[in-house]
Formats: C-alpha cells, structure tokens, sequence
C-alpha cells in the first residue's frame, strides 16, 4: 500500500472576472499570488494559484477565471465548501474584516467544538474559515493581513453526494479515518487540508458546474506512490487518468463515484521550480511546452487588473 495521504494538495475552482478574482483572495483574503499561468488543457484562461508565501502543499486555492463565466449550481457531486484554517484567537479579527470588505458572509456558528464562519467569494464560492487552536504557524503571505491572523492554508472540504458510501471507502483507503458520523467526518494526520467532510443528501440538486463552483480537489501524494495511488483508484473501480505533468506537481485524476473529480498531485517539485521564491506570481509563467506559443496565448488572455497594482 502507499503511504497515506496527510492532506488537501491544492482546490481548483471556476471564477468569472480574473481581475475581480485576484482583489477578493490577495487584498480580502490576504493570500499571496503564487503562480500566474493558463490552464493548461484552455490557454486562453488563466490559471491563478494562491496560497502561503511559499506556495506550500496544503496551502494553494487556484481558479480557472472565465470572463463573464454563466455561474454554476453547488450541488451534489462537488466540492460544497472549502474551508481554509485559522488561527483559534482570529475569529473576530476575520468577522470584521470580512464585515468591513463587504463581503458576504453568515454569523459565526460552532461546529464540533471549532468556531465557523461562513462566507462567498464574489462569485458565490462557499467558503469557510475554521479556527483551531493547533493551526500552524506555517508561511504566511507578505500582504494585508498580519501574520498572527492570516490564513494558514486548507482546514479541509465538504463534498455533497447522493450517497456517501463509494466515495467514504475511498477516503479510507487514503488514510482518512471517520471520526464524526452524524455531517460524516474524516481526518488524516497532517498539518493542514487534513478533513473531508461529507454531506449526504439524496433529495438535493446535482450541482452544475460554472462561476463559483469547486472543479476538483487534489490530494498531496509522493512522487513514489504516484503510481501505486493510480492502481489503488483502479481497484476502486475508477478509472484514473495517467501520470500528467503539470510542472509544478505531476498529477492523475479520477472521477469519484460520487461524482467529485479527485486530483492526486505530487508534493515535489512545487512552485518555485520555475521562479525565485520572492517572485512567485509576478509574471506569466509557462510550462516549457507552452513557451514557443507565448506570444499567442498572451495575446489571447484578459487584461488581468485588480483595483490597485498587485503587490
Ligand atoms: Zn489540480
């Protein structure tokens, strides 16, 4: 068997307007701009990756932001909620800021003890932060937020399914144990992105996906097991992709029975492969197989403006 999984890699989701995308997660949220690249199967769209200084595993939330992209359905068969961690002392710190920025966001609540706060991106993407006393110290961005309050990277995901069960036993088999069962819970050891949580309703609507909806969620995996975790999926009567380069991690998707798209991706190399820690983010970055077609795919990509000049 490969060795468990200790978290979230990274959250993929879908954004309307790039510029407005990249003000709400650097100047709102206070990640830092990690990597500006194209998705790489669409290159006239970006792919905007934000996360800790570094870039650390567990920490990227990135978008595939369409312009005037028709908004989805959260529904089942997706990633519900994403919920990044803070620190236990944060809570009103972030209500207020969040109060202040103007963004939509519900009453604190409790939820097994931790202290919850509900909020949408702009675009409606459910979002969570979630505060634990053991929250990391971890990297924290250079930006708005000071450290002793900034996000510390993913608490973890909910995923709404019809019906929990394939999709439980696969986390399982990951490494995550089930320890809640009435919203069914599962952990992993690691430091961040270590909880799934499930939400089985089979009344509820199939999401659909678009503008503020999840695409896929990647677990870290090592380089070693990257093919061990593709035959595990096989045994789980999924049908894995193959090993695919992205440059920054190498990674295989499956489509879940529950119909969340599972991402394993691979903790090396990272993000500062290509760039200088201290540059992560400033300039479009190719992959090597893309760089010939630069001069097109700039041509072809949005103005990418927040309201003031990034940082
Ligand atoms: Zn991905």
């Amino acid at each position: 068997m490969p060795t468990d999984i200790p978290g979230i890699h990274h959250v993929t989701a879908i954004a309307g307007d790039p510029g407005r995308n990249l003000d709400f997660y650097t100047r709102t949220l206070g990640l830092r701009l990690v990597k500006r690249s194209v998705n790489q199967d669409d290159v006239s769209v970006y792919h905007l990756f934000y996360g800790d200084y570094s870039g650390t595993p567990g920490t990227s939330m990135t978008f595939f932001p369409y312009p005037g992209a028709r908004p989805g359905r959260v529904g089942t068969g997706q990633v519900s909620t994403t919920a990044f961690l803070i620190p236990e002392e944060s809570v009103d710190y972030w209500v207020e800021r969040l109060a202040d920025a103007g963004v939509d966001a519900d009453d604190p609540r409790e939820r097994f003890g931790d202290t919850v706060v509900p909020f949408r991106d702009p675009d409606g993407l459910p979002l969570e932060l979630v505060a634990r006393a053991d929250a990391p110290a971890g990297d924290p961005p250079e930006g708005p937020v000071p450290d002793e309050h900034a996000i510390r990277g993913f608490f973890g995901v909910t995923l709404s399914l019809e019906s929990a069960e394939p999709t439980a036993s696969l986390l399982i088999t990951m490494g995550f144990r089930e320890t809640e069962r009435d919203r069914r819970r599962y952990e992993t050891d690691g430091e961040l992105g270590y909880v799934v949580d499930i939400l089985e309703d089979p009344q509820a609507p199939r999401g659909q996906p678009g503008a503020g909806t999840v695409h896929h969620v990647a677990f870290q995996v090592t380089e070693d097991d990257q093919s061990e975790w593709r035959d595990v999926l096989t045994d789980h009567g999924l049908r894995p992709t193959e090993i695919i380069d992205r440059k920054w991690f190498e990674s295989v998707y499956a489509r879940t029975k529950g119909g969340v798209l599972f991402e394993f991706a691979t903790k090396s190399p990272g993000y500062t492969v290509d760039e200088d820690v201290d540059e992560l983010g400033e300039r479009l970055v190719l992959p090597e197989w893309l760089e010939d077609r630069r001069d097109e795919i700039e041509a072809g990509l949005p103005e990418l403006s927040s309201e003031q000049s990034v940082e």
